[in-house]
């Protein structure tokens, strides 16, 4: 594996390091260690019970935070592997992409930004890494998980330039536009491609979309029609998994291809001119159109779908009804919060109402709103 390693991957002993030195790893790599440290966390375990579009109750069927994370690890070491990059890195990253989510997916993370405007703001991006730089507590010797810098810069997948100049280190590369690692770089993409299927299989399941509807979608109909030629007979789920399924492969041998082909073309000798170059893991022009097409297909059709929208809006409110009583009152907090909230109360509600799951913020709610009579 390691004499098969591409000059441009990303090498765990060549790691930029952790934040506080520790002794190497006994049979396991630098990244090894990170993954490890991630999956044996909190915050992963709460992912479970965390939003994706749907909400974490309505159906057991649907994907969670944690079985997308797990998708996106399976396809973003698949494309890492063809790539001769280091696996077990990009594994790290995708683990951790979503941990610093709210509750109730993108509808949690905009109410609690919208809550925190004055105070700074809230990204998911920044409060994954804040997960696992400050807020899980575990080890005897550093708050947090104490990752190498190359798996905390493929967590900060996003950052607003101010924020960048205050993270040190994994800030940098926003203020000189420099990229990550290619480990990074696919991290990304396996999480495009992760949702797009999974959302339209999920979507089909719970009827808000229909087959019809999709026909109208290039790379759905394309792949449809191929899993009909194939199996003639075949409906239902088994038709809409055969169309998936077919979709899944194309992505990731359009992305493994084009993305050898750009690699080719900029030659980077090391991970350092890696930084230095433009983006080099991409899907080819046809199908980062098709792509683009079927996220407007979603937008249009699942994300604003009545019923979607219904849920969002109650988990608006909850989220921000939750914000304010806190902020009024940050003796409601439990008492953990309460003294990190003495230095700074509202980055502590942000921390404590992003950290809830779906069922724990509307059980929370409940019991701050609800006056029951019995
Ligand atoms: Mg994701």
């Amino acid at each position: 594996m390691i004499a098969d390693r591409a000059p441009y991957a990303s090498v765990p002993e060549n790691s930029r390091g952790r934040r506080l030195r520790e002794p190497p790893p006994r049979g396991r790599s630098e990244y090894q260690r990170d993954r490890d440290r991630i999956i044996h966390s909190t915050a992963f375990r709460r992912l479970e019970y965390k939003t994706q579009v749907f909400v974490n109750h309505e159906g057991d069927l649907f994907r969670t935070r944690l079985t997308h994370s797990l998708e996106v690890a399976q396809i973003g070491r698949s494309v890492a592997r063809h790539l001769r990059l280091d696996e077990d890195l990009t594994e790290a990253i995708t683990l951790a992409h979503d941990l610093g989510h709210t509750p109730f997916g993108h509808t949690g993370q905009d109410a609690l930004n919208a809550c925190m405007k004055p105070y700074g703001g809230f990204e998911h991006n920044l409060q994954s890494l804040r997960v696992v730089d400050v807020l899980e507590q575990r080890y005897g010797a550093f708050d947090g998980l104490n990752l190498t810098f190359e798996t905390r810069e493929g967590i900060l997948k996003h950052c607003s330039l101010k924020n960048a100049r205050t993270l040190g280190d994994v800030g940098e590369r926003f203020i000189r536009r420099q990229r990550p690692g290619l480990e990074a770089q696919i991290a990304n993409l396996a999480d495009e491609i992760a949702y797009n299927n999974h959302d339209v299989d999920d979507g089909l399941r719970s009827g808000l979309l229909q087959m019809e509807q999709l026909s109208t979608v290039g790379i759905f109909r394309r792949h449809m029609r191929a899993a009909l030629r194939e199996f003639p007979k075949i409906e239902g789920r088994r038709l809409v998994h055969e169309t998936v399924r077919r979709m899944i492969d194309t992505l990731i041998t359009d992305l493994v291809r084009q993305s050898a082909a750009t690699i080719r073309e900029y030659a980077p000798a090391s991970v350092n001119d890696v930084r230095q170059s433009p983006p080099m893991i991409r899907f080819s022009e046809r199908i980062r159109r098709e792509q683009t097409e079927l996220k407007q297909f979603l937008h249009t059709n699942l994300y604003r779908h009545y019923r979607v929208s219904r849920m969002s809006s109650k988990a608006r409110r909850i989220v921000t009804e939750l914000f304010q009583a806190f902020l009024a009152e940050p003796g409601l907090l439990p008492p953990e919060f309460q003294e990190r909230a003495r230095s700074d109360t509202p980055r502590a509600i942000a921390d404590y109402i992003a950290g809830m799951t779906d069922r724990y913020a509307i059980v929370e709610h409940r019991r701050l709103f609800a006056i029951d009579i019995s």
